[in-house]
């Protein structure tokens, strides 16, 4: 299988290829030239497998520059002792027709995990590939989970560093705490003056700096990213709604080719393409139903076909939904119109006038696939407390976007058939936000707040967290942004 960018495809490249460049050279998003076929019968017998046995099947489809044995040893690394229950990512139930799908039982306690313990050893191995000797350091600006995320992922893989800077001013103590305590020889945390855009902008400085590039080759590095236009990180990602879909017939929920749909709460686009992805390889799912929170874009860009930035920003309760700018988007349009001149197009009208129409017939294509619909943090809060006292299940605040969009979509088109939300987070990573949902107060540290919440619903915090408090912080710099450069260049000397 070959893999060519969003924006053109004169230039061809195998899977490994696009994973160690992440971004293609005319700025477009690398996609794979067709999309493998899954069968009835496929599904059939991924049902008997675990978790990891599912994630070879699809791993497999898309990496053909990749053998057997190297696709089960990179699944097995990712999914193994690293996760704090067998299932990798279960499928709870709370009626006949209504499951949480839940992505948060790796290291971190979001949904990050299931890519990014697989995204350094598929890049490390893609390197030894192509014969590039050089180590790679990851470089990461981070509103909170991708960071930690990303830590965990590469401490300690050989042939790697990472480096995250995050916004002094933007972070939770609980998601601050996670970092300035990460373990590994090779990472690097700091924080900076100011928000997360601060952060980025020099991060992406760094990245477009020639002269650093250079003098880092000399020393046997050069840089790469870890965020979620990488192919790398998208990949891993579509085996869990095959896994899900397995989950749902193994229940008896869902009788063979039965359709089901999928509610995913989104920022960046990554989680929900992944699961389209997986319908044009096959797997019966009805609708994706994209859930978000008061940065609405999406929600009107799905009902009218307009995706305009120029809006106000909000901070929600549900942080790593607060994007204006949904980049995944972009690989959407190019399935759907397979015309790259065209994507082209629409990604400059975004940079450049802050908006873009795709037209009726493509509007069409995307609406027979999605629905969509957003939420208020006032809705939000009633949907944790409504879970938790009809249920005595606890959702955090990115799965609580979802679940109210979901019972929403449901009470206006009727559809009823079995739908999983995709629940993205741990409830105890944003456990001020929970606490108020459920009527408690929530004025101390971040550790502090995890035990309030461990004895208001006698549920128990993923270990990692509750571990937090008695850590030794590792890192404590605090950098201006223009001296994040040399901040960089002294890690790697
Ligand atoms: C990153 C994140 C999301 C958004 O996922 P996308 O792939 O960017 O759409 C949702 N919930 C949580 C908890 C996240 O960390």
């Amino acid at each position: 299988m070959e893999y060519f960018s969003t924006r053109g495809q004169d230039e061809k490249v195998s899977a490994a290829e696009a994973i160690i460049r992440g971004l293609a050279p005319d700025g477009g998003l690398y996609v794979p030239d067709h999309f493998p076929r899954i069968t009835e019968s496929d599904i059939d017998r991924m049902r008997s497998l675990d978790y990891r046995g599912r994630a070879e099947i699809i791993m497999r489809l898309f990496l053909d520059d990749f053998s057997a044995g190297e696709i089960e040893s990179l699944c097995g690394h990712a999914y193994s002792s690293n996760f704090d229950c067998p299932d990798i990512a279960p499928t709870r139930f709370v009626d006949e027709n209504t499951a949480y799908l839940e992505l948060w039982h790796g290291p971190t306690s979001a949904f990050k995990d299931m890519a990014l313990q697989m995204l350094p050893r598929l890049l490390t191995a893609s390197l030894k590939k192509r014969g590039v000797s050089l180590g790679v350091c990851i470089l990461v600006a981070t509103s909170g989970d991708t960071g930690k995320a990303a830590l965990e992922g590469f401490a300690d893989v050989p042939g790697t560093r990472i480096m995250v800077f995050y916004p002094r001013d933007g972070v939770s103590d609980v998601q601050r705490l996670q970092m300035v305590t990460q373990r590994g020889e090779n990472v690097g945390v700091c924080a900076v003056e100011g928000n997360f855009d601060d952060a980025q902008t020099g991060v992406k400085a760094i990245f477009s700096d020639r002269a650093l590039a250079g003098r880092l080759r000399e020393k046997g590095w050069f840089l790469s990213s870890a965020n979620s236009i990488n192919w790398g990180r998208l990949l891993p990602q579509i085996a869990y709604y095959f896994s899900c879909y397995c989950d749902m017939m193994n229940a008896g929920v869902i009788s063979a080719g039965g359709e089901m749909n999928f509610c995913v709460p989104t920022g960046n686009f990554g989680n929900i393409l992944a699961g389209w992805i997986a319908k044009r390889m096959g797997l019966p799912v009805k609708r994706f139903i994209c859930a978000s929170n008061e940065n609405n874009v999406l929600t009107d860009f799905i009902n009218t076909g307009v995706y305009d930035k120029r809006r106000d920003f909000h901070l929600t309760s549900s942080p790593s939904m607060d994007i204006l700018v949904s980049s995944n988007l972009e690989r959407l349009l190019y399935f759907i119109t397979k015309d790259a001149g065209k994507t082209a197009a629409w990604m400059r009208s975004l940079s450049g006038e802050g908006r873009y129409f795709v037209g009726n017939d493509v509007l069409r294509e995307i609406q027979a696939d999605f629905a969509a619909g957003y939420c208020s943090d006032a809705e939000v809060q009633a949907e944790i407390a409504r879970v938790w006292s009809e249920n005595g299940y606890l959702i955090d605040t990115h799965t609580a976007v979802a679940s109210a969009v979901l019972g929403a979509y449901r009470k206006q088109s009727g559809d009823m058939i079995p739908a999983a939300v995709v629940s993205t987070a741990s409830p105890y990573k944003f456990c001020a936000s929970v606490l108020n949902a459920l009527g408690e107060t929530a004025d101390a540290p971040g550790h502090e707040l995890i035990s309030r919440l461990e004895s208001a619903t006698g549920t128990a915090a993923p270990a990692p967290l509750a571990k937090l408090a008695g850590k030794p912080e590792r890192f404590k710099d605090c950098i201006a942004p223009e001296n994040m450069t040399s901040a960089v260049e002294k890690f790697l000397s």
